[in-house]
């Protein structure tokens, strides 16, 4: 099991912004794909509520 912290990347040199409520994107639990939406991690979290299928 992992501990601590989550690993968070650093986006800000892609000039993210989440594609729900437009702010900008510093960091990610992920590195974003390119033909994916990113969201910040509070419309994340809505997305996959919302749609759990969002989640791979
Ligand atoms: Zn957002």
């Amino acid at each position: 099991m992992q501990r601590g912290p989550r690993k968070m990347y650093d986006v800000r040199h892609l000039g993210l912004t989440c594609a729900d409520c437009g702010a900008p994107i510093e960091e990610l639990p992920f590195i974003p794909k390119s033909d994916r939406p990113v969201y910040c991690q509070k419309c994340a979290r809505n997305h996959r509520r919302q749609n759990p299928r969002i989640l791979r």
